[in-house]
């Protein structure tokens, strides 16, 4: 399939999990990936098996740091799609959230969010395509316990989501996030980790915690993401714009 020939595309943590996958799934369109993280041993490692990508290390949450590794993604030709996918969560409930922890996780989903986005600005204007797509979560759409700060962070990507795409309404781009619940990826494993650590539990009871909120009973699987992912970057993709695509299984 080739409906991303010609297409750049920047993912954000990019070297593992959701990002990887999506890297792979995009190049199979026909696009060329660059992959962004702060473990550039593990990017370049990533970015060794995906045909034409390249690794370039960024810390989302810092600027400068942002512009640069834009301006190296730039190099070549122009970014046509940007997925921010780079992500932290933890678990903690609210009365013992301290501030620092807040904002931790506001600084990476929503600052980083915030800072990769104004550094495709002026990719996206006036061309004839562009894609911003946020990888948010169902936390994004609705509450849970212990998960306070992430789910301010993830609701605030959805409002961003929709608030650009009808700033953007007038432009070839499109702005839209995907809202899984949990995919099998380290964030999951960390999140079976803390239930077992704090309630005793088997592993195999908090795997079925997790994936109990999921109707279908499991947890979803990369590829799945990505396939959404590469949905909404093709061509014909055009009208879905501002949206919160839930991906859970039909949870409701
Ligand atoms: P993951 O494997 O832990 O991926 C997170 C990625 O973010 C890593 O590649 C990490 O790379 C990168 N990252 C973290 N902080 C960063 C920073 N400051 N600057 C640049 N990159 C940074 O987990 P994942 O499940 O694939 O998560 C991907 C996204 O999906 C996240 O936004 C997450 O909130 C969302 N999500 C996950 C689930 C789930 O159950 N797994 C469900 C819903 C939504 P470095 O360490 O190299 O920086």
């Amino acid at each position: 399939m080739s409906a991303l020939k010609g297409r750049k595309a920047v993912i954000t943590g990019g070297g593992t999990g959701i990002g990887l996958a999506v890297a792979k799934r995009l190049t199979a369109d026909g696009a060329t990936t660059v992959l962004m993280g702060r473990n550039l041993e593990r990017l370049q490692e990533a970015a060794r098996d995906i045909d034409g990508a390249i690794a370039v290390q960024c810390d989302v949450t810092d600027p400068a740091m942002v512009a640069q590794a834009f301006d190296t993604a730039r190099e070549g030709g122009k970014i046509d799609i940007l997925v921010n996918n780079a992500g932290i969560a933890s678990g903690r409930p609210f009365h013992k959230l301290d501030y620092d922890e807040f904002r931790r996780i506001q600084n990476v989903n929503v600052d980083g969010v915030f800072h990769c986005t104004k550094a495709v600005v002026k990719d996206l204007m006036g061309g004839d395509y562009g894609r911003v797509i946020n990888i948010a979560s169902v936390a994004g759409l609705r509450g849970g316990p212990y998960i306070s700060h992430y789910c301010a962070s993830k609701h605030a990507v959805v409002g961003m989501t929709k608030a650009l795409a009808v700033e953007w309404g007038q432009t070839k781009v499109t702005v839209n996030a995907v809202c899984p619940a949990y995919v099998e990826t380290a964030m999951a494993e960390n999140a079976i980790k803390t239930i077992m650590s704090n309630t005793g539990r088997s592993r195999e009871e908090a795997v079925a915690e997790l994936a109990d909120m999921n109707p279908q009973r499991r947890l979803i699987q990369v590829e799945e993401v990505a396939e959404t992912v590469a949905w909404l970057c093709h061509p014909n993709s055009f009208t879905v714009n501002g949206q919160a695509i839930s991906l859970d299984g039909g949870a409701p």
